[in-house]
């Protein structure tokens, strides 16, 4: 496991030919310890911009992966006035798609939001709506937004796109989609992102169909099938909050490596039957640190998917600052 996620983490190398896309992880954990929260940025080879998905830890994911050189584009020199961590964060990032309104998906945003620069934030009409009445509402954070109430300060502009419908994601070159997700009651989200011919779907926070009593990934599953089949799909992120062993009742919206295995299994059969995912990219997202002294959840979980991976499927856990190209 460790050789193929070797061979899978290349130094991001600004400018190449070839297309796809690059991802870098600022944060890879589901909770516990601020500071490491999920948030990935996405970009297109060919585009100088990376949208922002989700944004737990943005600050600190930038600086840890300055220090592993996934942005040889940045240095001291061309970052003035600012720091390279701060231009990266105010101009390589040029907007952020939130799938929640839960802390661990937007904390770092809110927390760095007197610094940053003009951009949009896209999200669900749901995670629009709660960022505006419940965050930027000026009572427990100035209303760094366009919208709502208090003095608007502007520097985001929100966005809700409708659901299944695509669009056009500011000056990063990409388009996306947003498809609903179940999580525990909350509703959550999921965004295709594309250009030309290839795509990346980010999955925020879901349970699996069958305890969610949902649809959610069925139909989401359907809609990738179209892209696996058309030879699109670079990649995904998705969660594996906890090891297997924890009770359906006690999921709480999150998936184990038994139950991803088994979405990701319908996946296959529509795209064509066994092996049609064979070498896609899954990154495993929102692992819940634990506690307990002799506790890996990260490694458990990872032990457990490649055991029970009938699919070939490619699994990768990006350490924050990691990056990853995907052609
Ligand atoms: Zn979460
Ligand atoms: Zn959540």
């Amino acid at each position: 496991m460790k050789h193929k996620m070797l061979a899978l983490i290349l130094a991001c190398t600004a400018g190449q030919a070839i297309a796809g896309f690059n991802v870098v992880a600022l944060g890879v954990d589901g909770g516990v310890e601020e500071g490491n929260l999920t948030s990935y940025l996405i970009r297109s080879d060919s585009q100088k911009l990376y949208l922002g998905l989700d944004a737990g830890s943005v600050l600190p994911g930038i600086s840890k992966a300055l220090e592993k050189g996934a942005f040889p584009q940045v240095t001291v020199e061309n970052s003035a006035p600012y720091t390279p961590q701060g231009a990266v964060f105010r101009n390589l990032i040029g907007g952020y798609f939130i799938s929640h309104g839960h802390l661990d998906h937007l904390a770092g945003l809110i927390i760095s939001s007197p610094e940053d620069s003009r951009k949009p934030i896209y999200g669900s009409a749901d995670t629009i709506g709660t960022l505006r009445q419940h965050y930027f509402n000026g009572r427990v954070w100035p209303n760094f937004s366009d919208s709502g109430s208090g003095m608007r300060i502007g520097t985001y502009r929100l966005n809700a796109p409708r659901p299944a419908q695509r669009f056009s994601i500011g000056l990063t070159g990409l388009d996306g989609t947003i498809y609903p997700l179940s999580h525990g009651g909350t509703p959550s989200s999921m965004i295709l992102v594309s250009r030309n011919n290839e795509s990346f779907a980010y999955f925020g926070d879901t349970g699996p169909d069958a305890v969610e009593k949902s649809k959610n990934l069925e139909t989401i599953w359907r809609v990738l099938s179209g892209e696996v089949k058309a030879k699109r799909l670079k990649g995904i992120i998705i969660e594996t909050s906890y090891p297997d062993g924890v009770s359906d009742s006690k999921l709480f919206g999150h998936l184990t490596p038994v139950w991803l295995l088994k979405e990701l299994k319908v996946l296959e059969q529509n795209s064509g039957g066994n092996g049609s995912l064979n070498g896609l990219t899954v990154i495993i997202s929102h692992i819940k640190p634990s506690l307990k002294a002799d506790a890996d959840p990260q490694a458990e979980i990872m032990q457990q998917l490649s055991a029970g991976d009938a699919l070939g499927v490619k699994f990768v856990r990006l350490q924050q600052g990691d990056s990853l190209k995907l052609d």
